[in-house]
Order: C-alpha cells, then sequence, then structure tokens
C-alpha cells in the first residue's frame, strides 16, 4: 500500500508529489504523456515562448528548447527517492485501487486525480475542417497563417490574437458575449480590447458563429469562410486557419469513475468538498472509505473545474497533502491572481467592480493610470490602469483589476494585501520604490 497515488503529472500533479515527497510520504504518480502537463507542453510556458519572441520563425524555434528543459528539470525532480513515475495510463478498480494499461494493480491509502482538461469545441457545422485548430494545434503549425480567425475571446482567445497579430498575420476575433475576458472587470477589459484593435486586431463582439465551409473563390482556396451572425446580420470572414477557443472540459475519460458511483457536475467537473474531497451521492458525501482504510480520494486542478488555472491546481494539491499529513495551512483559494498575457497584459485578484454591483456589497473604486507613472513614461507603456476595490470608509482591500504592462507583477503585491486583510491606506504607507510600476498602486485616488 502505497501512502498517495496520483494520476496526473501536471502542475498540480507532480508539485503536490514533491510536496508529500518532500515531507517524507511514499508517492506513485502515473502520467501517459510528458511530464509538466498541458501547462509545460501545450499551454502556458510555449505561449510565454511565443510572447517573448521577435517573430513566428523566433518562437517555433525556441518552444520545444524551452518546454525540453523545463521538461528534463521535471523528471530530474521526479527522481525523489520517495516518488515512483509510471508511464502509463491509468484507471480506477475501486476507491483505493488503480490499474495501469499493463494491467498492474496499485493499492494507495490516498489518491489524487489531476487529469486537467481538454478543449471544448463549439458544435457548429465545418468544426472538423483540418484548418480549425485548438491552442495545441496552433502550437504546431509550421507556418505563420496570413488571415487568422479566432472563436472566443476569453484568455486563450486574447492571448493568441496579441501574439499572432504582432507576428503579422491578420487577426479577427468572434466573440458571443458583448466583451471580452468575462472575468475581468469590463471597463479595464474594454481598454485592453480598444487597445488590441489599435494595434490591427479585428472584433466582432456579441457574435455568435454558425459554421465554416470551405471558401468558394479560387482565389480561397485553402480556407475557410467562418459565418456569423451579429446584431440580426449575417456575416462573414474569410481564414487559413481558424482557432477554436471556446474554453476547457475536465478531462475524466477513460477514469472508470463510474464504478465510484461518481456523478460529474454538468460541466464535466468531479465534485469536491472545500479541501477537494471528491463527493458521491449526487456531490453531498464525501466517497465513503474502502475496508476502513485511512485516507481518501481527492481530485485538483482542472477536473474539479473550480478554477482552471496552474497556480490553482498546484496550491489545492498542496492544501490535500498538508490535510493528509495533519499540517494546518492557511491558503486562501478565495484570493486567486489571474493573468492574461496579451501585449500590454491584463491581471485581476477578486471580485470585479461588476461583480460587486452584482452582489450589493458595498465598495470605494479607487483607479489611476500608466500616463501619469514615470517608469511607464520611460518605458514608453502609458497604456495602462488600475482599478481597486476597497470596503468603504478605509476598510480592506477587496479586489485589483490591472491592464498595462507588467500587470500580473502588480496585481501579486495587491494579491499580498488582500491575503493578509490589509486596507488602501497600510499599501500606501508602505514604501514603494521610485521609479518603478508599481507607484501606480499607491497613485490610486
Ligand atoms: P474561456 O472560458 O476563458 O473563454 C471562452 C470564450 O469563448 C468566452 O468568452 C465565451 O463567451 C466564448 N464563446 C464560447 N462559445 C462561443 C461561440 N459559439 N461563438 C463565439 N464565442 C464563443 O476559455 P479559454 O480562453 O478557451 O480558456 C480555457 C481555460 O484555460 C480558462 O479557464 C482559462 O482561464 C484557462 N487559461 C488560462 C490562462 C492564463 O491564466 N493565462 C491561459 C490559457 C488558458
Amino acid at each position: 500500500m502505497t501512502d498517495l497515488l496520483i494520476i496526473g503529472a501536471g502542475p498540480g500533479g507532480y508539485k503536490t508529489a514533491l510536496h508529500a515527497a518532500k515531507h517524507g510520504l511514499k508517492v506513485t504518480i502515473f502520467e501517459a504523456a510528458h511530464v509538466g502537463g498541458t501547462c509545460l507542453n501545450v499551454g502556458c510556458i510555449p505561449t510565454k515562448t511565443y510572447v517573448h519572441s521577435t517573430s513566428f520563425a523566433e518562437a517555433i524555434e525556441r518552444q520545444p528548447q524551452v518546454v525540453e528543459q523545463l521538461r528534463g528539470g521535471i523528471e530530474t525532480l521526479l527522481s525523489h527517492p520517495n516518488i515512483t513515475l509510471v508511464r502509463e495510463k491509468a484507471k480506477f478498480v475501486d476507491a483505493h485501487t488503480i490499474e495501469t494499461s499493463s494491467g498492474e494493480l496499485w493499492k494507495g491509502a490516498n489518491i489524487i486525480i489531476a487529469t486537467g482538461s481538454d478543449s471544448k469545441l463549439i458544435p457548429v457545422p465545418g468544426i472538423d475542417s483540418s484548418n480549425v485548430v485548438d491552442s495545441t494545434g496552433l502550437l504546431q503549425l509550421d507556418t505563420l497563417p496570413k488571415r487568422l480567425c479566432i472563436i472566443g475571446a476569453g484568455v486563450i482567445g486574447m492571448e493568441f490574437a496579441s501574439v499572432f497579430n504582432r507576428f503579422g498575420s491578420e487577426v479577427t476575433v468572434i466573440e458571443f458575449l458583448k466583451e471580452c475576458l468575462p472575468a475581468l472587470d469590463s471597463d479595464i477589459a474594454k481598454r485592453l480590447r480598444k487597445q488590441m484593435e489599435k494595434q490591427g486586431v479585428t472584433f466582432y463582439m456579441g457574435a455568435g458563429v454558425k459554421g465554416l465551409t470551405p471558401s468558394p473563390s479560387p482565389m480561397g482556396e485553402g480556407r475557410l469562410t467562418v459565418t456569423f451572425e451579429q446584431k440580426g446580420k449575417e456575416l462573414s470572414v474569410e481564414a487559413d486557419v481558424v482557432l477554436m477557443a471556446t474554453g476547457r472540459k475536465p478531462r475524466t475519460e477513460g477514469l472508470n469513475l463510474e464504478a465510484l458511483g461518481i456523478t460529474l457536475e454538468r460541466n464535466g467537473a468531479i465534485p469536491v468538498d472545500e479541501h477537494f474531497r471528491v463527493l458521491c451521492d449526487g456531490g453531498k458525501e464525501s466517497l465513503p472509505l474502502r475496508g476502513g482504510l485511512e485516507g481518501s480520494l481527492f481530485a485538483i486542478g482542472d477536473v474539479n473545474g473550480r478554477q482552471m488555472l496552474a497556480h490553482a491546481a498546484e496550491y489545492q494539491g498542496h492544501h490535500v497533502v498538508n490535510r493528509i499529513l495533519g499540517i494546518e495551512d492557511h491558503i486562501r483559494f478565495d484570493v486567486m491572481p489571474a493573468a492574461i498575457f496579451t501585449m500590454p497584459e491584463a491581471a485581476c485578484v477578486g471580485p470585479s467592480e461588476d461583480q460587486l454591483k452584482e452582489q450589493g456589497t458595498p465598495y470605494e473604486c479607487h483607479k489611476s493610470f500608466y500616463r501619469a507613472n514615470g517608469k511607464a513614461l520611460a518605458m514608453n507603456e502609458t497604456e495602462g490602469m488600475v482599478k481597486l476595490c476597497t470596503e468603504p470608509g478605509e476598510g480592506r482591500i477587496l479586489s485589483a483589476h490591472i491592464f498595462g504592462a507588467h500587470a500580473a507583477d502588480l496585481v501579486q503585491e495587491v494579491t499580498a494585501y488582500i491575503t493578509l486583510g490589509a486596507t488602501l491606506r497600510q499599501l500606501r504607507e508602505t514604501v514603494h520604490i521610485h521609479p518603478t510600476l508599481s507607484e501606480v498602486l499607491i497613485e490610486v485616488n
């Protein structure tokens, strides 16, 4: 009996394995593909390599080097004496037993499901065309598409729109909602979209895609025509490549969860409690333990559908191991920063002003602009805005939504203040280096 079995060696799985192993637990981790998961192999890291490359040619050359180097690093870390890496697909036999594709059985006191997510494609005619790709497919292209049509202006859509526009593709984004990045403050999201429009990206907002067909004209050979409806009018755009960026769905296929009596949530996620313990019986009960064994079954990361972010998976796994070890922690899962790596960046932590209004939560809104910041001017990065929401009357900071250069780093600072329950006054009374972008935080009205 192993202390901990983990299915999936993405950022949730492998970081959890390391944390557990360092604390003396014996861990077996199963991975059917490369270690590092979506984030390292086909997600965050390749995308950031693209963002920090000056051309498409440089990006496709550097991407495999960066990924391989990091993958090698993870494999070295996983060679820890307390960790066994099994490079096979795993499925459940019961709540404490896993069978790998070679038929071997593994028993664990605790099991963590960390299998991640897959792209969610919308059911429109023409989706099966070879010119239609998801984010993984886009990162495998060896020629730059002249015209790229992106369906969905969420995080993936906006990041790729920004980078492919900079590489020289003609980029059109079609989004169902009236504003991009629904989780971001709408004021901030609109400014980011307008900035990207200035840079050359075309947006059709409030537009529903109806279908994709091969372009009829001889000039348009090999291209697709994307038809969509906006304000009751039927419109179309031509594209060499169409990127589907319409969300991701939890990956549970082939795990044999049925054998455990787990009913998936409507979005396909594994239901979990506040400690990421898997719930059965329609999501009401934690899974009963078999044969009086200590331990339990957990699901962390994208597969539980809570917050589809690599760092959320990592901290959820950290918390699970702490629970197994009886270590108390104070990780604030309600204070989850997120960043969108467009150029310029956008980032947020805590509820947007729109959400605070909807919830009827009393708040004060404080703003500042990059154009008044000395460092931003010196960097020629004057497009940007900070929105901090606080409890009224010198109360605690509730949220920060920022668009502009290095927004992710600035939001990280505010995340610390929110986690510690600090007020805006305490933020202002914290000495900030001059000249830095971080001064935009103390410059809010
Ligand atoms: P998303 O949910 O962020 O956005 C999908 C967008 O597609 C939405 O705005 C939605 O309205 C739109 N859409 C859906 N159906 C449509 C249709 N038929 N026509 C037009 N628009 C349509 O999903 P995503 O951008 O695919 O990202 C998937 C997940 O991966 C998210 O949870 C995201 O947070 C995560 N992710 C995070 C990062 C990061 O943190 N930097 C990067 C990449 C992905």
